[in-house]
């Protein structure tokens, strides 16, 4: 059964939720502070959060933040207003998907799920033979460190490899060049974050169709690079 945490001040919001996915066999727990939320969240594994962006205690972007520091677990972020969806774009906390109220609950249940199917499929049971992500044509394979597109085997270098891997575990958040130059590179100097361009640039011709229009690594101007699923 699926554990799914709802981070919501508003109570008949949040029971109205719980309703809905517990009628489609989900377990649910209702957190109404967002530092509460934030706590819970750490402390448990959850399959997936909905997150309410105006909250007591602590907002629904810091608590986004400090939640993808430490974990993968998809995020779904909730607001009132279609404003505050383009700043958490903008801001690439690492949400993974957004809707604005007023929704309807059957909507809600429906992205829970698509986002659960989609994330499964990409992490994999958590079985230790399962090493190799698979998207569309692009198949990496941890264990062996090896890339292929449409089983054809593309020569990768540690720093590509590493890079792609990452963006590819992480799908659909957007990161900036500072942040995939820190995190590949290890370096926590601000460096020259044009390698990261250069390295985009050599693995988009390695498995791209069309490099003028990728399919999977997208450029989000202005900000850094968000690998499609
Ligand atoms: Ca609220």
């Amino acid at each position: 059964m699926s554990r799914i945490l709802i981070v919501e001040d508003e109570e008949a919001i949040a029971d109205l939720e719980k309703d809905y996915l517990e009628l489609s066999d989900f377990e649910v727990t209702i957190e109404n502070k967002g530092d509460d939320g934030l706590q819970t969240a750490l402390e448990n594994e959850f399959d997936l959060i909905i997150l309410d962006l105006m909250l007591p205690g602590m907002d629904g972007f810091e608590v986004c933040k400090h939640i993808r520091e430490k974990k993968n677990v998809p995020i779904l972020m909730v607001s009132a207003k279609k404003d505050d969806i383009d700043k958490i774009r903008g801001l690439g906390l690492g949400a993974d998907d957004y809707i604005t109220k007023p929704f309807s609950p059957s909507e809600l249940v429906a992205r829970v799920k698509a986002h659960l199917a989609r994330y499964s499929r990409l992490v994999g049971s958590g079985s230790e033979s399962n090493d190799v992500v698979e998207i569309r044509g692009l198949k990496i394979d941890k264990t062996a460190r090896r890339v292929y597109v449409d089983d054809i085997e593309k020569n990768f270098t540690t720093k590509e490899f590493d890079l792609l891997t990452f963006l590819a575990e992480n799908p659909n958040h957007v990161f900036t060049k500072e942040e995939l130059f820190r995190k590949i590179w290890n370096m926590d100097s601000i460096g020259d974050i044009a390698t990261v361009t250069v390295h985009i640039k050599k693995i988009r011709e390695k498995i791209e169709y069309d490099t003028s229009n990728p399919q999977y690594i997208e450029t989000i101007w202005g900000v850094g690079y968000r690998f499609k699923v």
